[in-house]
């Protein structure tokens, strides 16, 4: 497997058919999440792991580490719709190489506890502090974690970073093109720049 390889992996999955603007469903690009996964693999943090991927959508990033040798991956969404094309794009994947819990991750509160979580979540621009509510919950279930945010909210990202007395373990910029799925984007694909944070608990290693 390469990097290269990944990408294509995961380019060719199923996407969602008709996003939900209100639950902010933008796909990661199959190059970011690509980027992202190889990094987190270079650093040993997906093979033999229980990974989790919260607002898992069609599940780019949950696949993409199963594809590089995790353990087991949690996916946990609430939207039925893109559990459905979840299920489709696991149709390959052995059973108890995965879990699908459809729950709403803001007021669950019986996540299991995980190696890493992995998430692109709803950017907090629809539903304002998804994103800290997301960053909180994956907080409950791991010491590691890679999330994707507005770089427009970097400030607000590191001072969560800094409550929570986590470390940043590498900070990766990106710039998404939204393709034109969502009504409000006029048919024109719009660029928003993002900031993929992997931070780490490092009390008591
Ligand atoms: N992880 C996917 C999808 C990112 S879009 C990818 O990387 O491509 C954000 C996802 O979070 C959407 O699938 C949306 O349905 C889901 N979501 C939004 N709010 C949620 C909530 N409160 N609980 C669970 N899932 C949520």
């Amino acid at each position: 497997m390469s990097k290269a390889t990944l990408a294509v992996i995961i380019s060719r999955l199923k996407m969602f058919e008709r996003p939900k603007t209100h639950l902010e469903q933008y796909p990661t690009p199959s190059e970011v999440a690509a980027t992202i996964l190889w990094n987190a693999h270079m650093k040993g943090l997906i093979e033999d792991k229980i990974i989790a991927d919260l607002g898992a959508g069609t599940g780019i990033l949950g696949i993409g580490a199963l594809r590089l040798g995790a353990r087991k991956v949690i996916f946990v969404e609430k939207d039925e719709e893109a559990i459905r094309i979840l299920k489709e794009n696991l149709a390959d994947t052995e059973p108890e190489k995965y879990e699908i819990i459809l729950t709403d991750i803001l007021t669950e509160k019986n996540l299991p506890k995980v190696d890493l979580v992995l998430t692109n979540p709803p950017f907090g621009t629809k539903n304002k502090h998804a994103d800290i509510g997301f960053l909180n919950k994956a907080r409950d279930m791991t010491k590691e974690i890679y999330s994707f945010h507005k770089t427009s909210t970097d400030n607000c990202i590191q001072q969560w970073i800094d409550d929570e007395e986590l470390a940043v373990v590498e900070r990766f910029n990106f710039k998404f093109s939204l393709a034109p799925t969502m009504k409000q984007h006029n048919k024109k694909a719009h660029i928003v720049e993002i900031t993929c944070w992997h931070v780490k608990d490092q009390k008591g290693l």
